[in-house]
């Protein structure tokens, strides 16, 4: 008889969790006559949960218009004060000039990582995965660069 609310959990390292938004960033506008610059059509989308994008099957995403997003998409993810304009400002312009289409990023959901599972870093910080990419705080100038 133990306790009732032990369910034979792996310890401390399951707290180190951090939480992110999931995005969705879709074709909103596009200006008519315009749709073949770029080949946007209304409601293209991808979509953004941790590190990876996904595209629904069968549909297209033009990668200059991706460019355009994605520097601003790791901030979109991640929880900041209210007033920052991260949390306010959501289209983005297609870059091409001759485009016009506009793109919305938009929080879907907030999903919770676990640190060692998306870190190498992290992971050797804890005691595990030691040395997996042959990097440490202890030996981080011997590898085999010199400095100028
Ligand atoms: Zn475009």
């Amino acid at each position: 008889m133990s306790g009732a609310s032990d369910d034979g959990g792996s310890g401390p390292a399951t707290a180190r969790t951090f939480r992110l938004y999931d995005l969705r960033v879709e074709i909103v506008s596009v200006k008519p006559g315009l749709e073949a610059v770029c080949n946007h059509r209304l409601g293209d989308c991808v979509f953004v949960s941790g590190e990876n994008l996904s595209i629904p099957a069968g549909k297209t995403f033009s990668m200059y218009a991706l460019a355009a997003v994605l520097p601003l998409l790791p901030a979109k993810q991640r929880m900041s004060d209210e007033h920052d304009w991260i949390n306010h400002d959501e289209y983005v312009a297609c870059p091409d000039p001759a485009c016009e289409a506009l793109m919305r990023i938009t929080r879907t959901g907030i999903r919770e990582f676990r640190l060692e599972d998306v870190s190498a870093q992290g992971a050797d910080a804890i005691g595990g995965a030691a040395n997996a990419h042959g990097v440490s705080s202890a030996d981080h100038d011997d590898d085999g660069v010199d400095p100028p």
